[in-house]
Formats: C-alpha cells, structure tokens, sequence
C-alpha cells in the first residue's frame, strides 16, 4: 500500500494498464476526500528470485544505457565521473 504523498492517508488503486508483461502503470487517488490528489505510479519487476517452473528461460528485458545529452561533444554524465574518479573526458 501507498500512502498520500501529501498528506499521508491510505491511497488505493483505481485502475491500472499493463504497458509491457513486467511493467504496470497504477492509478492511485488518495482516501482522505479533503485532499483526493490523484497520481499515477509504475510497478515493475527488478529481479527474479526463483524461476518460472514452466518456462526457466525467462529473462527481464534489458535496459539499455541512455546517453545524457552532450555526450556527442565529449561531455561526460556524472555517472561516469563517478566510476572513473572525475578524469578529463577524452579530447
Ligand atoms: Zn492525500
């Protein structure tokens, strides 16, 4: 259960669509009707603990490494800062 952002009473799911097998999109709205904020949410699975007993060769999909903006002229994501100690990016 998700609690209100903003005010912190229970929040239920109104509905949700499946935008691919492992990932969900929820519609929540909060209970406490003197607020009634409504947002959505993403449900995904991250890791399988135990594999399927009918098909083991499940794999997640694959999420590729988006390239930050700049990454053209050289200028490095903070990410790789941090991995490679704040070296200079390459000329
Ligand atoms: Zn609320």
């Amino acid at each position: 259960m998700m609690k209100c952002p903003v005010c912190g009473s229970r929040s239920f799911v109104r509905t949700s669509e499946e935008l691919t097998p492992t990932v969900r999109q929820l519609y929540y709205y909060c209970g406490n009707i003197a607020c009634s904020m409504t947002w959505k949410s993403m449900l995904s699975i991250v890791a399988v603990i135990s594999p399927s007993g009918i098909s083991p060769e499940f794999r997640l999909p694959h999420i590729e490494e988006t390239k930050p903006p700049g990454h053209e002229y050289g200028q490095m994501s903070l990410l790789d800062l941090c991995r490679d100690g704040g070296d200079d990016p390459p000329a």
